[in-house]
């Protein structure tokens, strides 16, 4: 007998699963709503011209191709913090945010998963949203921390259930580790306001919990990077010691090329450095140092200042271009179809994702009878719809949910 005799086989991933069923289907109206990869208006994956100049420079400039440190570029990491913190925020003018390059938003997750688990003085349990990123479940397992829930989204508004997450906020024992979206929540499209991020803060304040914030899409919410970034940078200047997992792959279109970082707001230099060298005990065994090329071209967007502002820039097309998607949705629904339905969540989301409200029934029936491929909680990525098909979707679903 084999080896392998004894290996069971797998079920699908449920979010690139979708994808391969989508590409077995040959019928030309067939549509991917699920994997959160921004496509432009013509549903053709997009590299940004911020991208492709940066792109130019590097290739012009003949580097070579030594290995990285272990925490990757510096002058990388050190644009990746002042964008997500802010460039006057003490955690940067006080030199005193660790910061490490990353496999992308989903490396970080697991280098911080890794050094909570090992470091954090109390108890090794994190509350994460429900529901949260199907992923979160078990880089934060892998790594040895134990899961639980709070509440989250409430399925009767398809909005935010602000007073169940204060509760459970309130209920949770002192000094629990909560897992934070910091914008454009996946896969709900539900953030909390300025105003429920200021009462969040209090609560966690209150209690001593310490957050683990994760921003795979600072820009894609609102348009602004720094708008964005509101709740990490208001929890950082109310004095939560907070830790980022930060992505490149949506915000500039970097997905393949796997460039994040993750970081932590220590308390002072001194404690920096040595959270650093643990760091990098953490990171070495993994992969010894992280890939450097979607790294050069973070760094070169972000430290040319041109190349910066027409990133901006190109940030904020993706995300508009997403809004009046979730527009044209909601004005198909009711005016072309006439459904009955509330579909205001359609435009109150924000971000790559809408929670549609479809039940696993109405996602197959819409799988069968339309060729439009969702994962089975009725996520769809907005991104994945364009001026030519919207229409069809809005009839699909008004179909299936009538
Ligand atoms: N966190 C959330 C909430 C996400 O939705 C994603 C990607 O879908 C990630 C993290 C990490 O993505 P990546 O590893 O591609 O940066």
């Amino acid at each position: 007998v084999s080896t392998w005799t004894n290996v069971p086989q797998g079920p699908p991933d449920a979010i690139l699963g979708v994808t391969e069923a989508f590409k077995k289907n040959t019928n030309v109206k067939k549509m991917n709503l699920g994997v959160g990869a921004y496509r432009d208006d013509a549903g053709k994956p997009y590299v940004l011209s911020s991208v492709k100049k940066a792109e130019h420079k590097l290739i012009n400039s003949n580097m070579d191709k030594e290995y990285a440190g272990i925490m990757g570029l510096p002058d990388f990491t050190a644009a990746a913090g002042r964008l997500a913190y802010g460039d006057n925020s003490p955690a940067i003018t006080e030199n005193k945010l660790a910061i490490t390059q990353s496999i992308s938003g989903t490396g970080a997750l697991r280098i911080g998963a890794a050094f909570l688990s090992k470091f954090y003085p109390h108890s090794k349990n994190i509350l994460v949203p429900n529901p949260t990123w199907g992923n979160h479940i078990p880089i934060m397992e892998h790594s040895g921390l134990t899961l639980e829930k709070y509440s989250y989204f409430d399925k009767q508004t398809n909005g935010l259930n602000i007073d169940g997450m204060l509760e459970d906020f309130h209920k949770a024992p002192k000094n629990t580790i909560l897992l934070l979206h910091a914008c454009a929540h996946n896969p709900t499209g539900v953030d909390p306001t300025p105003a429920q991020w200021d009462e969040i803060s209090k609560v966690v304040k209150e209690r001593d919990h310490f957050v683990f914030f994760d921003m795979a899409y600072q820009g894609f919410a609102s348009g602004d990077c720094n708008r964005d970034a509101y709740a990490l940078r208001k929890f950082v200047d109310e004095g939560h010691s907070v830790v980022l997992a930060q992505s490149f792959a949506k915000n500039m279109g970097l997905y393949g090329e796997r460039v994040g970082s993750f970081s932590v707001v220590c308390a002072d230099q001194e404690e920096r450095a040595r959270v650093e060298s643990q760091l990098k005990i953490i990171i070495r065994p993994m992969y010894s140092n992280p890939p450097i090329h979607g790294a050069r071209l973070v760094s070169t967007v972000l430290n040319t200042p041109e190349l910066k502002e027409e990133w901006l820039g190109e940030v904020k097309v993706m995300a508009d271009r997403i809004i009046t998607m979730r527009n044209k949705l909601r004005g198909h629904l009711e005016n072309d179809f006439g459904s009955k339905k509330n579909w205001n969540h359609i435009t109150n989301q924000i971000g790559m994702f809408c929670y549609s409200g479809m039940t696993p029934e109405q996602v197959d029936k819409i799988k069968e009878d339309w060729h439009i491929y969702l994962t089975r909680d009725g996520r769809i990525s907005m991104a994945g719809i364009s001026s030519d098909n919207v229409k069809y979707l809005a009839e699909a679903i008004h179909d299936v949910t009538k």
